[in-house]
Formats: C-alpha cells, structure tokens, sequence
C-alpha cells in the first residue's frame, strides 16, 4: 500500500497518508488564495483513519461560506497549514497537496470556484470538472464517491 508524507516547511508537522485520496482538487477561492498565498490552493482528502498528524498543530477555525465550519491545523512554529477538516464531510480530512513537496502527486479532477480564478490559471485534463457554483449552493457531501462536493 502507498504511503505519502506531507511535512511543515520546518519539519514539526508531518502527516503520513496511507492509500490513495478519495478526492483531489483546486479551489480558486479568495479564502483558500489567503490561507495559501498562492492565487489557488490544491487539495486531497483522505478518509480519516487513512491520516495519521504527528506533532503540535495549532487550530483555526473559519466559518465558510456555506455556513459550516473549517477547521485547519497548521504549524505553530513556521505557520504552513497542513490539513482541515470541513463540518459535513464527517471522517475525511483535507491535506494541503503542496505539503507533500512531490511534483507527481495525482492530478486534480475537481476545479472549484472558478469564478474567482485568476486568468492567466488555466486547470487541464479531459475529465477535470470544472465549477463556479458558490458554496452556498452546493450542499457538502457525504457520498464523496458517487457525487463530489465541493468545499
Ligand atoms: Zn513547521
Ligand atoms: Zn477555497
């Protein structure tokens, strides 16, 4: 079976990942550019058991949009946030796809927010979805698998 770690830049934070994701995507919204830094902010969610945290996480909690909570655990000592949880999505935790440091980490297929997208960003690959629809209209998941949310 596959492991990956994710790491904090400072090495504190690590998250072995066992398996593959349910479900990898980027989010063009304003709140993951923030969080990031970056103008989109890439993602896989795990089921839980499948995620092991070591070290001591520091927690944000942010109200989205869609009125639930997001809950992101992120280094006290150099600040990178390296997983979230999201109220709805009961058993699955998010984990930031750059934490891992691996340029071959799986593709993204859900590309959300897009109405936020900078222009110049384009997210390829014939069976990426792609989605503009706020999350205010869009009910979390719990069927990750047959039907796919968003955050
Ligand atoms: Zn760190
Ligand atoms: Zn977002």
């Amino acid at each position: 079976m596959t492991t990956r770690t994710a790491t904090c830049r400072c090495g504190a934070l690590t998250i072995k990942c066992t398996g593959e994701p349910v479900r990898v995507s980027v989010c063009h919204c304003l709140a993951c550019q923030q969080r990031t830094g970056a103008p989109l902010a890439a993602q896989d969610r795990w089921r839980g058991a499948d995620v092991e945290l070591r070290g001591d996480a520091k927690q944000w909690t942010r109200r989205a949009d869609s009125g639930h909570a997001a809950t992101y655990s992120f280094c006290p000592t150099c600040g990178s946030t390296v997983a979230f949880v999201i109220e709805g999505w009961e058993g699955v935790t998010a984990v930031t796809m750059g934490a891992f440091a691996d340029p071959k980490f799986p593709a993204p297929k859900f590309s959300v927010y897009e109405h936020r997208k900078h222009d110049w960003i384009e997210v390829t690959g014939d069976d990426v979805k792609h989605s503009s629809t706020t999350s205010a209209q869009r009910m979390p998941g719990l069927n990750i698998d047959v039907d796919p949310k968003d955050n």
